[in-house]
């Protein structure tokens, strides 16, 4: 079992995300996330492809759609667990008008 194939961005990153859990569990830790989060919390839920195994994360912050599409194989998976990674967003900067 030898693979040279480059690390995915996904395999490079460092796993931070948990594990997946009931959907149910995940929302709850999110939403527990985002409400300590003190507005600059956001989250990005993660689910597994249940055809192909590859671990998608859902474009929209603080959305867990009830299926998503699957990045690599393009199959649509009912997501019954999920994880998610929390990012923190910068404080408002002065910039001025856009
Ligand atoms: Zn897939």
């Amino acid at each position: 079992m030898e693979t040279k194939e480059p690390p995915t961005l996904e395999q490079a990153l460092p796993k931070i995300h948990i594990r997946d859990l009931p959907r149910d569990e995940v929302i709850a830790m999110a939403n527990n996330a985002i409400a300590n989060g003190k507005g600059r919390t956001k989250v990005y839920f993660k689910f597994t492809c249940q055809h192909c195994g590859q671990r998608c994360t859902f474009a929209d912050a603080d959305v867990c759609h009830a299926e998503g599409e699957c990045f690599k194989c393009g199959k649509m998976t009912e997501v019954k667990e999920a994880g998610f990674m929390l990012v923190l967003t910068m404080p408002p900067t002065k910039r001025g008008k856009q």
